[in-house]
């Protein structure tokens, strides 16, 4: 395993991370979960992502237990939770301080753990002036309950606002943010946060590496009976690969995978490996509902260095979505 630090932050995190949502209280039991983070751990994961609205807190709790099952020493591995959907009232979700601080407190008691090594804004809030969030994330870190607290998919501009408010009144600005990328959503990471990386020192903890599993190529005959977009509650993916869009994704993950035939690699690992070559990415967090995916999946490592430039370009031509930076005038 390879570790990143986590932007300009002291931590180091596995380059390969592992995630619960969707999986973990429907796809996912207590015993599947304990056997799945247990692998994920002896390759050398030392991240496990949740929130507190995945399966409404059912993926904190059977990740609680899982950790107090398997005794890893508390400096070995890290954890996090995401605060914004904790409920239907008012008080119950938005990034307010009352909900910042009681969800803090939930997902303690969920994950039985003293401290959050992460805390994430699970979305931007954007009735709730961003001081009030700021000093609640800075408050729970002064008092030993979060390590670092991030965001999750806000645009460059409300990361940079935190930041700048953060600085202003000597509080703890935001470390990270959790965005989704991929080899179809590729513009926010490469080109919307580029100078975050440089000037603030934002770390990422990039989520659905394999787009909801279609950079598998599973969903070339249709969408499998047992695939997350055949759940109750999930139906919602689908037009990620019924719409237009999403038929175009699909040629594109079967010329993808021809692609990783050539090198001697499956779909799977060629598109987490690709993640892994930006250097902006700190960790990469899979997903996986069975326990041959997230061993295919934590394999992707060998295939990095297989990822030349003659293959990158290759990609590129394949994908057609390169985002495109300013340009820069100087001489
Ligand atoms: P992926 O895009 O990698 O999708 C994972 C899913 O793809 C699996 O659950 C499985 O679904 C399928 N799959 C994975 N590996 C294989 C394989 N080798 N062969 C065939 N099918 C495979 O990641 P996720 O969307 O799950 O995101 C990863 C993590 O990121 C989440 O667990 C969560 O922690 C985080 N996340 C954060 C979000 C945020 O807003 N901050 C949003 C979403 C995720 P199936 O078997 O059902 O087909």
């Amino acid at each position: 395993m390879e570790y990143r630090r986590l932007g300009r932050a002291g931590l180091k995190l596995s380059a390969l991370s592992f995630g619960s949502w969707v999986t973990f209280g429907a796809q996912v039991d207590e015993a599947k979960a304990c056997e799945m983070m247990k692998m994920a751990y002896d390759a050398g994961v030392n991240f496990f992502d949740n929130a507190e609205v995945y399966a409404e807190g059912a993926s904190e709790e059977i990740m609680g237990k899982v950790l107090k099952k398997m005794q890893w020493r508390r400096d070995s591995y890290c954890v996090s939770s995401k605060v914004f959907w904790g409920g239907n009232l008012p008080t119950q979700e938005g990034l307010h301080r009352k909900h910042i601080f009681e969800a803090c407190h939930a997902a303690l008691k969920r994950l039985k753990v003293d401290t959050l090594d992460l805390y994430f804004c699970h979305r931007p809030d954007i009735e709730t002036p961003i001081e009030e969030t700021v000093r609640a994330m800075h408050d729970l870190i002064a008092q030993g309950k979060v390590f670092y607290w991030g965001t999750s998919e806000w645009s460059a501009e409300q990361i940079r606002e935190a930041w700048g408010v953060a600085k202003e009144l000597g509080l703890t600005p935001p470390a990270m943010e959790q965005p989704e990328y991929n080899m179809f959503h590729r513009d926010r990471v490469e080109r919307e946060y580029h100078r975050l990386y440089s000037e603030i020192g934002l770390g990422t903890t990039i989520w659905s590496p394999l787009a909801s599993g279609i950079l598998t190529g599973k969903y070339a005959g249709g969408i499998p009976k047992d695939s997350r977009m055949n759940l109750p509650g999930f139906k919602w993916l689908r037009p990620k690969v019924e719409s237009p869009e999403g038929r175009r994704s699909i040629e594109k993950a079967g010329e993808l995978g021809k692609l990783a035939a050539e090198l001697g690699a499956s779909l799977p690992k060629l598109a987490v490996a690709w993640c892994l070559k930006n250097p902006n990415v700190s960790t990469v967090i899979l997903g996986a509902s069975k326990i041959e995916q997230l061993k295919e999946n934590l394999a992707a490592m060998e295939v990095v260095p297989l990822l030349s430039s003659g293959v990158m370009e290759t990609i590129e031509t394949i994908l057609q979505n390169k985002p495109q930076l300013p340009p820069n005038f100087l001489r």
